[in-house]
């Protein structure tokens, strides 16, 4: 029998309704939460990430600004308006979208925003933060993937969660928050050997590879939920996007998977709007 779909678009516009409403409480006690998105230079498509996520904190009752830097922006220059950033009460995340250009060094960018700021939870003291099991901002992706788990009545406690891919943006992440709900984790990787007995063990497979239909039913244990976090450009199409996941042979293997596109993908700008919120909160001292 096919697996349940997981749909990321609903969940996502759960997590937006969600996000509103908090907003509206925030304003009623004063707090307007504030999200500020930095783009340098003109990549179109970086261009429009930006747009969607400066509206979409519109759309939600925050505050959004946008700030467009020239491509041959200086550290420094960089640098100057992040602390501006980080001072400026009325902004309580700081966006700075990825990738930059190659005379920006972006793990000092990374690291120069206030980590109470920090809603794409790349700052050290948050990723230190989420592995000690503490409360942090965490990265949008994977902290969208536990929403939809919790969403579907997925409890990660006691299970095998098998994650393939080990970035500082999805893998790592990803396996931290599994593990802190109990999860028993495995990070498989381009080295790892005996790849698909690996991932035929797990109660939830991840896949965050970005390697066009990789894994195929083959990969999946029957039964079990698979989230395909990667988003691949389809060859000899214009705009086609697939995942990691060869969905139309593992979905009839599988018990929930998500599709691509409509799954994680639409979780990310949710994500980054619920962390806003809830730097917003930790910023006020709010409960
Ligand atoms: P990345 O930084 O390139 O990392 C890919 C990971 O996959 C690496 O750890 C790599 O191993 C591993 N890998 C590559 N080939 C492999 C193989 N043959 N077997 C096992 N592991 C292999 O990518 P990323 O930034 O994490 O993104 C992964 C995918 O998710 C991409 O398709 C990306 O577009 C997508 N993505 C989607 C969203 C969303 O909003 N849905 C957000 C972010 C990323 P090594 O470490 O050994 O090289």
């Amino acid at each position: 029998m096919a697996a349940q779909l997981i749909d990321g678009k609903a969940i996502a516009q759960q997590v937006r309704d969600e996000v509103a409403a908090a907003v509206a409480e925030l304003k009623e006690r004063g707090v307007t939460p504030g999200l500020a998105v930095v783009l340098v230079g003109d990549d179109p498509a970086s261009a429009l990430y930006v747009n969607n996520k400066e509206k979409t904190a519109r759309e939600l009752g925050m505050f959004s600004i946008q700030h467009r830097l020239p491509a041959e922006t200086s550290q420094a220059e960089l640098e100057a308006l992040i602390d501006r950033l980080n001072a400026d009460p009325a902004i309580h995340g700081i966006l700075v979208q990825a990738p930059l250009p190659k005379q920006i060094n972006s793990d000092a960018i990374f690291r120069r925003i206030s980590p109470a700021k920090d809603v794409d939870g790349f700052h050290p003291e948050n990723v230190g933060r989420l592995w000690l099991g503490q409360d942090a901002l965490v990265a949008c992706t994977p902290a969208g993937v536990m929403v939809m788990l919790e969403k579907m009545g997925v409890d990660p406690a006691g299970k095998h969660a098998v994650v393939v891919g080990r970035s500082n943006i999805v893998g790592k992440p990803m396996a931290a928050l599994l593990l802190k709900r109990h999860a028993t984790v495995t990070i498989c990787h381009s080295k790892t050997p005996d790849l698909k007995e690996t991932c035929r063990k797990a109660d939830i497979l991840v896949a965050a590879i970005g390697k066009l239909q990789m894994l195929n039913a083959e990969y999946v244990k029957p039964g079990a939920v698979v989230i395909d976090v990667g988003i691949n450009p389809v060859p000899g199409t214009k705009s086609k996007v697939r995942g990691d996941v060869d969905f139309d042979s593992a979905v009839e293997v599988a018990g929930m998977i998500t599709p691509v596109p409509g799954g994680v993908g639409p979780m990310t700008i949710a994500m980054l709007m619920a962390n806003t919120v809830k730097a917003a909160k930790m910023i006020h001292g709010i409960h």
